[in-house]
């Protein structure tokens, strides 16, 4: 029904107050039967006014139509028929009929209005109207029933335009909300996941920490996906997109009603906690999402494993404000980064120091490498059977102008983040070409040189080219070359990489793998990979003559290398106890302090010298 019910009541109001009106002018007049007419109808109109009350809006109208149709032709027979004044209010019934929108109903009402004048003129005629002042003739009839069916007509167009444009006007809101809700969502939800995104999750940290009253502990907990860019590259962008949709889902589970999970970008998401009381209870939550997340995903059928970087900064202890909470929850994030990746880091005011540090590292290493600040030094690898020196390996060293000697481990993250890495690491390649081809020009034997490489170097693809380009120059032979790599570059990008070993090893330089035993230790890539030796992580090896523990993981990978026909370099080696283990074991290289740490080149050559001599 088009009508509404509040506008029914105001309509049943005014036909209550007509009745009663009328009825008191009969009163005055003795029309009592007039009188007793209005009253009854009066009375039903209230009745139909209750129904309406409780929501009965169709009994009501139907009630009030046939009250007011029937009401008033009774009201007219009983008085002056066609000459009444009741026949003013006949339009009425068909106004309130266009007000209800029907055109069955309307046209009913039409008719029995027609009808109506029809039977009023049929009962003048017999003679049983007996009030009428006059003579009625056909031609009032005609006039009546044309002037109300032109009002009518009328009622109709206004009533059927009315109605057109409230629908319009309808549907327009109704597309309006619509879109609200749409740009409401674009505003603040991630469209891949539907997760809340950054603006929306600057909101809830807002609101979490305003609920804080001056209590509690809230946490930022800041992720970051460790191998997203491997699946995305290896089983395409829809398989990428469908595990962030799997981690929001995961992530998504492990929460309270008042915790958040949101996308920032790419692989990065971010976890909001409140209404914590102790920094061990952030812990453990952050424990958990790594849980969580280490359990495989399935995608496309195969089970893939992911790890992340977790960053957390707490509130008030490392911020009281979004902005400053997310950014050294981010801080965090890439020292947990760094550390190795698969683990979480809660902020300290010190990474803030190291941020303005690496700022300065980037751009001097620029300069470093115009310079000529950068040097490589050459610590001595050894055979363990015969004592004899069988190479080097080139160690890079940065001589700062102002802050002095930089160690590695705290410019080259900064040279793999701001991508100096590649020039840095061509460089070293071509430095370290040089010098060997120099040791075996002034005769000290055919030494060996092992570089470095990173992980980001063989991510472009000219790492090929630029061996091969610096063997070329110096005229050194492939065989005296050796590649270290990370056993995390082995996990991360397998068929791209395995190509790429085919070939340098198709050149003829030797492969090894560096750090072994820190990362993810795989026996499966090491017969997949073209690698020669395996280089026993330091921390295993210094340790190994006081810790059972360390000194059975030696043992166990030196086996193990064996069995898979790969030779053993142990670096680390601090004392004389330690190499003879090492023997006994059947290791077959060595460096370490027991021998010599990296020497500047000239100092390196003295050394092998010496070394011969003796
Ligand atoms: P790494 O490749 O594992 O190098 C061995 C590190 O152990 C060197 O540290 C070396 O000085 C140190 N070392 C050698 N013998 C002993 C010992 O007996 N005891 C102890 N405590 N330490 C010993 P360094 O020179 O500080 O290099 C650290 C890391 O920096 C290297 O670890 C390597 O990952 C990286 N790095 C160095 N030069 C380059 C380079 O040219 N390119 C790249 N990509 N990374 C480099
Ligand atoms: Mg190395
Ligand atoms: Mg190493």
């Amino acid at each position: 029904m088009a009508l509404q019910q509040r506008r029914l009541q105001q309509i049943l109001w005014a036909a209550m107050g007509a009745f009663g009106v009328a009825a008191l002018a009969s009163y005055s007049k003795a029309g009592y039967l007039s009188v007793g007419l209005e009253l009854a109808a009066a009375s039903l109109i209230a009745l139909a006014y209750w129904w309406n009350g409780k929501g009965q809006m169709l009994r009501a109208a139907r009630l009030m139509l046939t009250t007011l149709m029937v009401g008033l032709v009774a009201l007219m027979a009983a008085n002056e028929g066609l000459f009444d004044e009741a026949a003013l209010a006949l339009p009425a019934i068909l106004v309130f009929a266009g007000m209800l929108g029907t055109r069955r109903l309307f046209v009913l009402l039409m008719a029995c209005t027609q009808a109506a004048l029809v039977l009023l003129f049929v009962l003048h005629q017999t003679g049983l109207v007996r009030g009428s002042p006059a003579e009625v003739d056909l031609q009032r009839l005609i006039l009546m029933s044309a002037i109300l069916a032109a009002i009518g007509f009328f009622v109709w167009l206004l009533s059927h335009d009315l109605h057109r444009t409230m629908a319009k006007l309808e549907s327009e809101k109704q597309a309006l909300t619509e879109s609200h809700a749409r740009i409401e969502v674009l505003a603040h939800r991630d469209t891949l996941t539907q997760l809340p995104n950054r603006t929306l999750a600057k909101d809830r940290l807002e609101q979490l920490l305003q609920a804080r009253h001056g209590q509690g502990l809230v946490a930022v907990l800041f992720l970051d996906l460790d191998n997203f860019k491997t699946v995305n590259d290896s089983l395409g962008h829809t398989a990428g997109d469908e595990l962030l949709c799997l981690v929001a889902d995961r992530l998504g589970a492990g929460l309270g009603p008042s915790d958040t999970v949101a996308r920032l970008a790419g692989d990065e998401f971010l976890i909001l906690l409140g209404g914590l009381q102790h920094e061990e209870d952030v812990a453990v939550a952050a424990k958990q999402v790594m849980e969580q997340l280490g359990q495989p995903f399935t995608l496309h059928g195969l089970g893939v494993g992911v790890t992340a970087s977790l960053g957390i900064a707490v509130a008030p202890r490392d911020g009281q404000e979004v902005d400053a909470l997310l950014k050294n929850a981010d801080l965090a994030m890439y020292r947990a980064k760094d550390s190795g990746r698969n683990a979480f880091r809660f902020f300290d005011a010190s990474m803030n120091e190291n941020v303005v540090e690496h700022l300065h590292l980037a751009s001097g290493l620029r300069t470093a490498l115009a310079q000529e600040e950068l040097q490589v030094h050459y610590q001595p690898q050894f055979d363990l059977r015969s004592g004899r020196i069988i190479g080097a390996e080139a160690l890079l060293r940065w001589k700062h102008p102002v802050l002095g000697f930089i160690p590695p481990y705290k410019f080259i993250p900064v040279a793999e983040r701001s991508g100096l890495i590649n020039e840095v690491g061509a460089w070293v390649l071509h430095r370290a070409c040089l010098d060997a081809k120099a040791w075996r020009a002034q005769g000290l034997g055919d030494l060996a040189v092992a570089v470095n490489v990173s992980p980001l170097q063989f991510h472009r693809d000219n790492i090929e080219r630029e061996v091969a380009n610096a063997l070329a120059a110096c005229q050194l032979p492939a065989s005296a070359l050796e590649l270290e790599l990370t056993e995390s570059l082995l996990v991360a990008d397998a068929q791209h990489l395995s190509e790429v070993l085919q070939r340098l090893r198709a050149l003829g330089v030797q492969i090894a793998i560096d750090d072994f035993g820190t990362g993810y230790s795989n026996l499966g890539y090491l017969q997949r990979f073209a690698v020669h030796r395996l280089k026993i992580d330091q921390s295993f090896v210094r340790k190994m003559c006081t810790s059972a523990h360390d000194e059975g993981i030696v043992r166990a990978i030196i086996e193990m290398a064996h069995c898979l026909g790969l030779q053993v370099v142990a670096e680390g080696v601090e004392d004389a106890a330690t190499l003879h283990r090492l023997q006994g074991f059947g290791c077959e290289f060595g460096q370490g302090f027991h021998w010599s740490p990296a020497l500047p080149d000239d100092a390196f050559r003295a050394f092998v010298r010496n070394h011969s001599a003796a």
